[in-house]
């Protein structure tokens, strides 16, 4: 895992002027508050990988 999937799917799902999620009616015309499980799972999937690269570059 590379961070490209979770950087797709945080550059897809945005915020909408309703506040609803954008990616997840564009790809399944589906209402989603954002943030959307997508870009929860995303983010923390995102946050280990910078986590996961400070603990390597310290070591
Ligand atoms: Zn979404």
């Amino acid at each position: 895992m590379n961070g490209e999937q979770e950087q797709a799917i945080l550059a897809v799902h945005v915020r909408g002027l309703d506040g609803m999620c954008v990616g997840c009616h564009a790809w399944w015309s589906r209402l989603t508050p954002y943030p959307c499980w997508q870009v929860d799972w995303a983010t923390s999937r995102k946050a280990r990988t910078i986590t996961a690269r400070f603990l390597g570059g310290v070591r």
